[in-house]
């Protein structure tokens, strides 16, 4: 894997500012766009492509603040300053906020259509529906999953701040995409690529005629992206691997392809990069199914505590315990499936 920006590469790896909006080749530009909170990925990465008729497509407008709204509109004005109404499309890989969340406002303000899987909507509409009783669906998992009494109140609290600044939102698209639906962007091919994993309906965007691939979530260059986060899903984990192997598969060691991903920075080597991100995956999967066969009848919260975890067990609180128990759940469900 190879960074292709020593400016974006910094700037992941030494947690500085985000860097400004700007040109990355062939009419499109890189927009690093802060996110709130303390949690590590601390900006993603909206991506501005001008079609042949110098109208400006958006993937994934960022998080919906203030500071964003401003970094995308001048970034949208030095782009196309003599066009009145620049802004034709927005296309969001995922619904989670640091992606989807600036697209409402901006639908909202410049009436520019939002288009996103048709299986993503589904998942809004269910989220938005489950999020009235969001703490006790997680208070009754961690009940079965087998919790300590006194660590339930940090994971009530964390549902509580998910559901208040969560994912939860009656957005509706104006157009629901396909797998393989070419998207509307005069004098590009850029094709729709089901990728479901992350959450049901996420979309990778495969420009092909300049071999990029705007990858969202689904794979990033310096973290691992959780699974399973977009509401219910029978077999995420499933979805995920399937999902890696199809983008590894559009990487052409004659022509790389060039990831434009949703944090991080921009790289090549993605069929490398999919195969460490499976070896993770498998890795965890494998040591889930070795505490299983040792302790048949251990609970999520027993198994969790005795794989490994990066930032060692003992010192995951609150929103991490509850991603930790909740990866861990995916992975018993995806060894009881196979
Ligand atoms: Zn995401
Ligand atoms: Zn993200």
């Amino acid at each position: 894997m190879r960074a292709l920006d020593d400016l974006e590469y910094a700037a992941e790896t030494s947690g500085g500012p985000a860097p400004d909006g700007r040109p990355v080749g062939d009419d499109v530009w890189a927009l690093p766009q802060p996110m709130p909170g303390e949690h590590s990925p601390h900006y993603s990465l909206s991506y501005l492509i001008r079609d042949g008729g110098g109208g400006v497509h958006v993937v994934d407008p960022g998080f919906d603040s203030e500071v964003n709204h401003a970094r995308l509109l001048r970034l949208l004005g030095e782009i196309a300053p003599t066009t009145t109404s620049p802004l034709a499309s927005i296309v969001v890989t995922h619904l989670h906020r640091d992606h989807l969340g600036l697209a409402e406002r901006l639908r909202h303000e410049l009436g520019v259509p939002v288009a996103l899987h048709r299986a993503e909507q589904e998942s809004l509409r269910r989220l938005l529906a489950a999020a009235p009783s969001q703490r006790e669906t997680v208070l009754a998992n961690a009940q079965a999953w087998g919790v300590p009494a006194e660590r339930m109140p940090e994971l009530a609290a964390a549902a509580d701040r998910a559901a208040s600044g969560g994912t939860e939102t009656d957005f509706r698209a104006d157009l629901l995409l396909d797998d393989g639906e070419v998207l509307a962007v005069p004098g590009r091919r850029i094709r729709a690529l089901h990728t479901p994993g992350h959450t049901p309906g996420h979309l990778c965007l495969h420009d092909l005629d300049r071999d990029i691939l705007f990858t969202g979530d689904h794979v990033l260059p310096a973290i691992f992206p959780g699974i399973g986060l977009g509401g219910p899903a029978v077999d995420p984990i499933a979805d995920y691997l399937i999902s890696l192997d199809r983008v590894a598969a559009l990487d052409d060691p004659a022509s790389p392809l060039k990831v434009f991903p949703g944090h991080g920075y921009r790289f090549t080597g993605l069929a490398e990069r999919v195969a460490v991100t499976r070896r993770h995956h498998l890795a965890r999967s494998a040591e889930v199914a070795a505490v299983r066969r040792e302790h048949p009848h251990a609970t999520v919260w027993q198994i969790a505590e005795r794989v490994h975890w990066t930032a060692g067990w003992a010192n995951l609180r609150g929103f991490y315990l509850a991603s930790a128990l909740a990866q861990t759940e995916r992975h018993v469900a995806h060894l009881g499936a196979a």
